[in-house]
């Protein structure tokens, strides 16, 4: 089929390369000059673990442009996929989205057909609103035709994005035509029969079910991707609320979680405690679904209670870093990490940039080290104070404390044992649980975690001090 994706983003490429690469002649348009200069350079704008290698599998059936004068007049399927970034209110901020509707309007030629697909997150109703954008705008040309517009939100994640596209748990429309429905299996089929011959480096997982192909009505598949995103991030919540309480009465919030985790009806996914949910979308979705619910009179309490969780959650680093150090001025912190979560340098919304910004404030000396952001926090995030390094050894010279803010695989193997002879003092927060606690310790580390239990900070601050660590 032909296809049409509007909006080479985290979600606009990785679709794009996984249509082109079963089959599809894909055409990607982007305003971004730069983007699109390095697409066509061989090069991928963003980071995404196998990204790189399916563009070059597949360049031969995807092409990049940013010029409008390529809009492909025999396409079969227009996907919307263009950011929603938040207002100031929390509402979606639809501008993006409208004005590539009407776009469209102006450069559908009569007769043409193609079922324009909305990806981005949208609140409900915009498949319609865009629907009216776009036949206004024909109109005006002097055409008269109806466009079908069909919800179809995405699921992947950021890191493993590949993976969630050609092994989804399903693939969810919502459309107002059996024509639109019809067209949407055709491009999804090798997909949902799990027919193609997997890419190079993401093979099919064993015993992978082939994905329930789930066709609604456009409202409630705008909905499901609203519900969806609320419930993982209340799920969350849920856990870190919990880990607060393990670390008062004495339990392992790790070892809750399996507990929980066993039960199937709970299931062990997104119950790993740490220093809060971050992310594009997380944030903007809840404080959207929010808003809605304001407008409609429905209050979404459970929404609400996970939104100021999870702000709570991202300052227990710092109360616990002035727990053990009392004032934070002219103390040097170490960061390990600034993306939101591993394998991707998206840095939206992540906690660690909370994190520092709150130690700027308190007046500490902030160092952070993470492979894949750096150089895109210093541009995204100017107003921060913070010392970047260029290497782990770097980032623990001279450091009061550090804090491993995101569970790259890298920072599970780090040397320790020698990192820790370089600081002032050996305090290692473990915002995700993920590091060998008697390792550190053994190492000479006072080591905290998010949600587990130990002796007095005191005790262990003189057992440390009579060691001269
Ligand atoms: P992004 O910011 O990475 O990419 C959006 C792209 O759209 C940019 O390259 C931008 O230049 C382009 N664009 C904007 N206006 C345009 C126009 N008028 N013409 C052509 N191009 C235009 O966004 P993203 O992360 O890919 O997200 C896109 C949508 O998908 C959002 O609604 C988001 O909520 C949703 N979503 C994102 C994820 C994710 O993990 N990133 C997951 C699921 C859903």
């Amino acid at each position: 089929m032909n296809v049409i994706i509007i909006g080479s983003g985290y979600v606009g490429l990785t679709t794009g390369s996984a249509l082109a690469y079963i089959g599809h002649n894909v055409t990607l348009i982007d305003k971004d000059d730069d983007k699109i200069k390095c697409l066509n350079s061989g090069n991928v704008p963003i980071r995404e673990r196998g990204l790189k290698e399916l563009l070059n599998e597949a360049r031969a059936t995807i092409r990049f442009t940013s010029d409008w004068d390529d809009f492909d007049q025999q396409a079969d399927v227009v996907i919307i996929a263009v950011g929603t970034p938040s207002k100031e209110n929390g509402d979606a901020d639809l501008t993006h989205v409208e004005e590539v509707a009407a776009i469209i309007g102006q450069r559908l030629s009569k007769g043409a057909y193609p079922v324009i697909v909305n990806k981005s997150t949208v609140p409900v109703g915009t498949a319609r609103r865009v629907g009216s954008i776009i036949e206004q705008t024909l109109r005006r040309r002097g055409i008269f035709q109806n466009v079908h517009v069909a919800s179809n939100p995405e699921f992947l994640r950021e890191g493993e994005a590949l993976f969630d596209t050609f092994y989804p748990d399903r693939i969810v429309i919502g459309v107002e035509s059996q024509a639109a429905g019809d067209v949407l299996r055709r491009l999804y089929q090798p997909l949902i029969a799990q027919d193609f011959i997997p890419p190079q480096g993401l093979p099919r997982p064993e015993r992978f079910a082939e994905p329930t192909f789930f066709s609604t009505d456009q409202a409630s598949a705008e909905l499901i991707k609203y519900a969806a995103n609320a419930f993982l991030a209340m799920k969350i919540s849920f856990i870190n609320e919990f880990a607060n309480l393990a670390e008062k009465v004495g339990a392992d919030i790790a070892e809750v979680a399996k507990g929980m985790g066993l039960d199937k009806r709970i299931g062990p996914r997104y119950l790993q405690a740490g220093i809060g949910w971050g992310g594009s979308c997380f944030g903007k979705d809840t404080r959207a679904i929010l808003h809605t619910g304001r407008q409609y009179d429905c209050e979404m309490r459970l929404v609400q209670a996970t939104i100021d969780s999870n702000e709570r959650q991202r300052e227990q680093v710092v109360r616990k870093l002035k727990e053990h150090m009392k004032a934070l001025r002219g103390r040097t912190i170490g960061i390990l990490g600034l993306s939101f979560k591993p394998n991707t340098d998206d840095l939206r919304d992540s906690p660690a940039i909370a994190i520092i910004r709150h130690l700027n404030e308190l007046g500490a000396h902030v160092k952070a080290y993470d492979p894949m952001t750096m150089r895109k926090c210093q541009d995204a995030h100017p107003e921060l104070f913070v010392e970047y390094c260029e290497t782990a050894e770097d980032l623990f010279e001279n450091c009061h404390a550090v804090v491993l803010a995101t569970e790259l695989e890298e920072f599970r193997h780090l040397p320790y044992d020698k990192l820790g002879k370089k600081m002032k003092r050996r305090f290692l927060l473990d915002g995700r649980n993920v590091l060998d606690e008697s390792a550190l310790t053994q190492a000479g580390f006072i080591y905290r975690g998010i949600g587990r239990c130990y002796e007095s900070w005191e005790e262990e601050s003189s057992s440390q001090a009579a060691q001269g660590l």
